[in-house]
């Protein structure tokens, strides 16, 4: 495929965000859109390494509200796009065991609840009651999002490309981005290894290498890449088909059904920034100790498959979404701090909505502008897996 000269949106990466991003700018009508990717295949970077996870539960009023339009577009997905996404509505489970979480999590149901979401507090014993497999002597209590859950990934990306393209977006593997040319404070050209495609609009939707496209930009875009690592197990015939993702909280240590074993991640506070993707064997050992100890059952398990991925950590552990106020034409959508996945799909459509019509209406998004953070009005999310 030969690279189009002129565009009217140029998208730079073809994970969850990007892939959203142009079908829903194709769905609103927009001609002339590019999504490039440089890879050869879509999502099999942050989007295809992810946990798969869907929740409302979080501490801030706009994440729950962003996953209360994105779930329910997940419930839609394949009568909208005729793709099957295989949800799965098993609910997440907080496990707490410090006392320090306690009074934040009972805030944060309140706070769910009078936003529409069904999470529920449970005690320590009704954990254990919960999770007869799992080992949480200390467990002092916890919460439950009945309508959380799981949803395939590449489905989702596969959808919104197919999606994009069928409204006559072009959707390109193999074309990396190299810079973004700039005059008079506004974005003119998106410069690739192929060639330059003139624009008056660049999208930054590159996940963990946000920061790069907005170097190249000359726009600083607090963005960065930290590894994060899973390990999935053979065959466990004894979990039962509506096992929960459980969730340890103070160790960020999860589980869920994966097929018929478990799929297993703890994200390692001490990880330093970088791009590296290699399995880091010190650190699996640490993981999978903690597992067995609380799921003495994976003893009897043996690995099927293991990956490391990045997560796009930005300085709150939210999205930097919207205009970027300092060059015109320049877009951002990325940042999603490890729970991108199931904001992919109403991201995407604000940032549309943005794009097309000089603002969003489906939800207020200036607080998630890249803007605040000279302006010093951030707040962190709490619930960072
Ligand atoms: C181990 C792990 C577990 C996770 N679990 C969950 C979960 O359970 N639930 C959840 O919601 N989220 C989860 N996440 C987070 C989620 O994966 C991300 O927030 C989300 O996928 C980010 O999507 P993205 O499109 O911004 O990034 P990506 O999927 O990384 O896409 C960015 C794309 O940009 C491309 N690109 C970069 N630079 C260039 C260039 N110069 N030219 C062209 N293309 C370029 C890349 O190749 C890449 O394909 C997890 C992440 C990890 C790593």
């Amino acid at each position: 495929m030969t690279l189009p000269n002129t565009a009217n949106v140029v998208v730079i990466g073809g994970g969850v965000m990007g892939a959203s991003t142009a079908y829903h700018l194709a769905l609103k009508g927009c001609k002339k859109v590019v999504l490039l990717e440089r890879n050869s295949f879509f999502g099999i970077e942050a989007t295809g390494k992810c946990a798969g996870g869907i929740r409302y539960q979080f501490d801030t009023e706009i994440n729950v509200k962003l996953s209360r339009i994105s779930l329910p577009m997940l419930d839609r997905f394949e009568e909208e796009l005729g793709q099957a996404i295989d949800i799965r509505k098993c609910g997440y489970l907080f496990v707490l065991t410090r006392e320090m979480d306690v009074a934040e999590f009972k805030r944060q149901v309140a706070l769910q609840n009078s936003l529409g979401a069904r999470t529920q507090w449970l005690d320590g014993d009704e954990i254990r009651r919960r999770l007869p497999l799992m080992h949480y002597p200390d467990a002092i209590g916890g919460t439950l999002g009945p309508d959380d859950g799981l949803a395939d990934p590449n489905g989702v990306v596969q959808g919104y490309i197919s999606g994009a393209r069928r409204l006559g977006a072009l959707c390109l593997t193999d074309v990396s981005v190299t810079g973004i040319r700039t005059d008079h404070g506004r974005v003119q050209a998106v410069e690739t290894e192929q060639g330059v495609i003139e624009t008056p609009i660049a999208v930054n939707a590159a996940g963990p290498w946000a920061g790069q496209i907005g170097r190249m930009a000359g726009v600083d875009v607090p963005i960065v890449p930290v590894r994060r690592q899973i390990a999935v197990t053979t065959p466990l015939p004894q979990i039962p088909p509506d096992f929960p993702f459980v969730i340890e909280f103070a160790r960020s240590l999860y589980f869920h059904r994966e097929g018929p074993g478990i799929l297993t991640g703890m994200s390692n506070n001490s990880e330093p920034v970088s791009f590296s993707q290699n399995v880091d064997p010190e650190w699996e050992m640490t993981h999978l100790e903690a597992a067995c100890q609380r799921m003495p059952l994976l003893e009897q398990a043996g690995i099927s498959s293991r990956w490391a991925g990045l997560y796009e950590n930005s300085p709150d552990a939210h999205p930097i979404l919207g205009a970027v106020d300092q060059l015109g034409g320049f877009y951002c959508i990325g940042g999603f701090s490890g729970h991108g996945f199931m904001h992919g799909p109403v991201c995407g459509l604000l940032l549309a909505e943005e794009i097309l019509d000089g603002k969003t209406s489906t939800l207020d998004i200036s607080s998630l502008r890249l803007s605040r953070f000279q302006q010093g009005k951030t707040t962190r999310e709490y619930n960072v897996v």
